[in-house]
Parts: structure tokens; sequence; C-alpha cells
């Protein structure tokens, strides 16, 4: 699969076994924030713009996490979560909602839906970085991100 280089983290990264993060957003400021976000974490990402691809990008690259915009342009971020948890082979993954869409449900309404969490836009870089950190915490102990990329 063609995935522009834009749209992937730093190539000295990709060998290394640094969490691997699936980005869905269609805004390119959200989405350069995000991708900042990552870098400085010394994660992995690939970043999507559209639902459909994110669900084939998905299966393809098995991402530790994913965060996902709610207004794509082709189908909604929910319906993108539904895809995501009804197939087998992208079921475990967690999905955190990043979005603007708040209203008085807030986030147990997100968890309700099936997302494992939720950051509302804007947010801070910081809690962006301690959402991502508490999602993946027990696959990658924090100590151990920067030894899995010395080599
Ligand atoms: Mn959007």
């Amino acid at each position: 699969m063609y995935l522009s280089p834009s749209l992937m983290s730093d190539e000295k990264l990709q060998g290394c076994q640094s969490p691997l993060v699936l980005v869905v957003e269609d805004n390119d400021d959200s989405l350069l924030l995000v991708s900042y976000t990552l870098e400085l974490l010394g994660y992995r990402f690939i970043a999507q713009r559209h639902g459909w691809t994110t669900l084939l990008v998905a299966q393809e690259y098995q991402p530790d996490l994913i965060l996902l915009d709610i207004f794509l342009p082709d189908i909604s971020g929910l319906d993108v979560l539904r895809y995501l948890k009804q197939e087998q082979h992208t079921r475990h993954i967690p999905v955190v909602a990043v979005t603007a869409l708040v209203d008085h449900r807030g986030r147990d309404w997100m968890i309700e839906l099936g997302f494992d969490d939720f950051i509302s836009k804007p947010y801070l870089i910081e809690e962006l970085e301690a959402v991502i950190l508490a999602m993946l915490k027990q696959k990658f102990p924090l100590t151990s991100v920067l030894e899995l990329c010395q080599e």
C-alpha cells in the first residue's frame, strides 16, 4: 500500500519497535499538532484523512492505538469505530475519539459508544500526551519506549 511520506513518521523511526499510532484527521493543523506530539514521544505514526482508507490501513499495519477524529470527509468516525470493532483483526486496537463534538453527555457518551477514551478539541499537548500514555502503558511501560529505539 502506498502512503505519502509526509503522512508517516520519520524514516529513521520506522525500523524501531516504538508504538505505532494511526492518526485519523482531515484537518491539517490538527494533524500537524498530533504528529508533533507523537514525534516528541518518540512514537511512530501513520496518518489518514478518510474513514474507509483507515479501515484498510488499520488491518494492514495493526497499529497499537488509533486516534480518531469524528467528522471526516467520507464516513463518520462513529462508523469507522463500528467497523473497526466488528472486524476480528482490528477489534482489539484501542480507539480514542479526538473531537470538538462535545455535548452534556461528554466523555461518558463516547465510552458508551465504544471508544476506549476521549479527548476534546482544542486540547493541550500535555493532555493529548497523557491520554496516549495511559492507553499504551500496559503494552509499552513508559521507560521501555526509548530503549526500543536505541540500537
Ligand atoms: Mn474532521
